[in-house]
């Protein structure tokens, strides 16, 4: 029996998210802090390519396995999975239109870092609806620390070019920034860049944590790419960090820095995830991410070969759950080992976050961050703890406010009003409400400076 032909078993069908990566690690940019280069040796000898009878096999188990829901999403990731030619998704659609239920719709999305992104791509993603996530850091000088060619030459510029033809040919696009220790003392400036220099409406940060051993620190302070010699292949051990990481202190002011503006002048205008997610978690719905659920396990990730993962941070051997083309999907989302690994981060929460306030909000985090010991000694606290307290504790006062607006069916945007008023009688040498320690008026009282855009 080949993999296009394996029944769909009859098991519980629950929501899941799969991103799949048909060019495994493979990228054409080196960036410095990507951990996921690494895994490329785990595939030594491979190809990288998925084949065409997997990809068939892949679309038609991801419809099966969703059901007769109205829709169903196909993630595109990598690496970078614009390598596989526009070929490769135009076979793709085939594909979805095969195996799609009559009346259900099959959206696309594409996480890329733009650098091979030019006017045919960009026609083809609004032709055909993609959603483009776009990996971008900031302004020039933050983006260009890290994000680099193979030759470790910066690729702003080439970003910045990829990024002009999705904006000319009208593609729904979002940002995707991550957070490390060049960018995350710049809140302000990576957030007015992204809104003001690039037009982002939807922007998602995240942070970086590359965990490692003491034995290994030397090796990945060099980075996981091409460039690095010796590079170990990433896993989720070790308590130390690269210098690249950021810190829990860092996300928190980063995070306290950009909300302080989206909520004087952005709300119901720019879609910021974290502030989303917080607001699901005040209003009392379930948010959008994992991280900040009480469990997580329905995020999987796929390998160019077929090898489904319990996550696309747990691409390593002891996270494989089987490959498609051996088993169905299906039942590789609904074994007891990946429920197993959703339920743990729920169980496995130390006691400190159990007694924490903001532990409806913050749900400890993800389990691969959590190697830090609590103040009593106890093992699995979050790396980022302080930033998460820091930034919960920061935004209870607006969160209550705008989860209230919603339950009485007011828009959440009400609250820049509170703002625009408080503001109106700040004295400019006040001390910033951002609790960052400086003054109002050279703080959040003045916009950012163009010239650091
Ligand atoms: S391990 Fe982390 S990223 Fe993966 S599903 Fe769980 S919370 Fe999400
Ligand atoms: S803020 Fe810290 S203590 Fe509280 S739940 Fe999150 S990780 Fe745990």
């Amino acid at each position: 029996m080949s993999t296009v032909d394996l029944p769909a078993p009859t098991v519980r069908r629950h929501p899941f998210h799969l991103l799949a990566k048909p060019a495994g690690a493979i990228c054409n940019l080196d960036c410095t802090y990507c951990f996921f280069l690494s895994k490329e040796l785990l595939y030594e000898g491979s190809r990288f390519r998925m084949a065409d009878e997997l990809l068939d096999a892949y679309i038609r188990q991801l419809v099966e396995a969703h059901g007769p829901v109205p829709e169903v999403t196909v993630a595109w990731q990598g690496g970078e999975p614009t390598l596989m030619g526009l070929d490769f998704f135009r076979r793709s659609l085939e594909y979805e239109r095969r195996y799609a239920r009559p009346g259900q719709r099959i959206v696309n999305t594409i996480q890329t870092n733009g650098t091979l992104i030019d006017a045919e791509w960009a026609r083809f993603f609004r032709d055909n609806d993609f959603l483009v996530g776009l990996s971008v850091d900031g302004p020039r000088e933050l983006h260009d620390a890290y994000r680099v060619d193979k030759g470790g030459k910066p690729t702003f510029d080439r970003v910045m070019r990829g990024l002009g033809h999705l904006r000319t040919h009208g593609v729904q696009w979002n940002a995707l920034t991550t957070l490390h220790d060049a960018n995350a003392g710049h809140g302000r400036s990576v957030y007015a860049f992204l809104r003001d220099y690039c037009g982002a409406t939807h922007m998602q940060f995240i942070p970086i944590v590359e965990r490692t051993t003491p034995h290994d620190l030397p090796l990945a302070n060099d980075g996981w790419g091409a460039r690095a010699k010796d590079r170990p292949v990433y896993r989720q051990e070790g308590d130390e960090v690269t210098d690249r990481s950021v810190t829990g202190q860092q996300y928190g002011r980063f995070l306290i820095d950009v909300f302080e503006d989206w909520v004087r002048h952005d709300v119901g205008r720019v879609y910021v995830q974290m502030f989303d997610v917080a607001l699901a978690n005040w209003y009392g719905e379930q948010p959008s991410l994992c991280v900040h659920s009480r469990t997580c396990g329905s995020a999987l990730a796929l390998e160019h070969n077929g090898d489904l993962y319990s996550c696309d941070h747990f691409v390593e051997p002891d996270h494989l759950l089987g490959n498609i083309g051996d088993r169905h999907m299906l039942e590789l989302v609904d074994s007891p080992q990946q429920r197993k690994f959703g339920q743990d981060k729920y169980d496995t929460l130390p006691r400190y976050c159990h007694d924490c306030d903001v532990r409806f909000a913050c749900h400890g985090g993800c389990p691969k961050d959590r190697f830090d010991a609590t103040p009593d000694g106890e093992p699995g606290l979050n790396h980022l703890c302080a930033g998460f307290k820091a930034f919960f504790h920061h935004v209870d006062r607006p969160m209550r406010t705008m989860a209230g607006l919603l339950r009485q069916g007011r828009a959440p945007a009400l609250i820049m009003r509170e703002y625009v008023s408080a503001d109106a009688n700040r004295p400019h040498n006040a001390l910033c409400p951002c609790e960052g320690g400086r003054k109002w008026a050279r703080c959040h009282g003045k916009p950012v400076p163009t010239s650091q855009l």
